[in-house]
């Protein structure tokens, strides 16, 4: 089969696991929306899923929006930033997305403030947690999440509207399940406090484990490989 085809199937079958794990769960299909991780693809192929309607992006590496900024500009879509961000990017990274998803410590917050304030811009962003407190990975740890909050909602022309995680990676998606629930009593337990808005996002689940962020509460779900096939970091 062509590359177009195996994509288009790939994206149907991932929107076939949403349905029937929200209709398995009692919860709206359209309240869960899928989040293209694009991390190595090249623009033809990310052009492919969103002539087929796709909606959401999200790219890891300033770069590579930097990279596949002129093919893809034009499209009418909405673009976050998920991977780890140095605060050196964060006058690039302004340039191309509405939302940030893995803001994690309070400099960085800061930066950011700083310099949307000095644009007149304002942003969406999200508060990553390590919830698998796994030492290499980004993100606030649970127990320090809503101090952080607090600091962040104190800053202006930013706005949390949600948070992020990405699940301790494990053979049975059930072993990941423990850190998507982290997030949503998180969440929970941040708007009991007014910290976060009711409709708040959460940003959970991937391709191997969307069923059980799904349950969970998950809002915003962010699939690579399940669409794009296997990542070419050699590319
Ligand atoms: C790569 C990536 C994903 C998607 O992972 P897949 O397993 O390919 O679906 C989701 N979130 C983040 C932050 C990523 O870096």
């Amino acid at each position: 089969m062509e590359n177009k085809e195996i994509i288009l199937q790939n994206l149907q079958h991932i929107y076939t696991r949403i349905a029937e794990t929200c209709l398995k769960a009692g919860r709206n299909k359209e309240d869960v929306r899928l989040l293209l991780a694009t991390k190595t693809q090249d623009a033809d192929t990310i052009k492919i899923a969103l002539d087929a309607g796709e909606k959401l992006i999200g790219e890891n590496k300033v770069q590579e929006y930097t990279e596949k900024w002129e093919e893809l500009k034009d499209y009418n879509i909405e673009r976050h930033f998920i991977g780890h961000l140095q605060t050196n990017k964060i006058k690039e990274i302004i340039k191309y997305v509405t939302c940030i998803e893995s803001v994690d410590r309070i400099d960085l917050a800061q930066k950011l403030s700083a310099k949307l304030v000095s644009e007149n811009k304002t942003m969406e962003i999200y508060i990553e947690v390590n919830t698998s407190e796994e030492d290499s990975k980004s993100g606030v740890s649970p127990e320090n999440a809503i101090a952080l909050i607090q600091q962040i909602k104190a800053l202006p022309n930013i706005q949390i509207t949600g948070l992020m995680t990405i699940g301790k990676p494990s053979e049975n998606p059930e072993g990941t399940r423990f850190c998507f629930q982290i997030l949503r009593k998180l969440k929970e337990e941040a708007q009991a406090q007014n910290l976060l808005p009711q409709n708040c996002a959460l940003s959970m689940g991937m391709s191997h484990d969307l069923e059980v962020a799904i349950e969970e509460g998950s809002t915003i779900v962010r699939v690579g490989s399940a669409i794009f096939g296997n990542r070419n970091y050699a590319k």
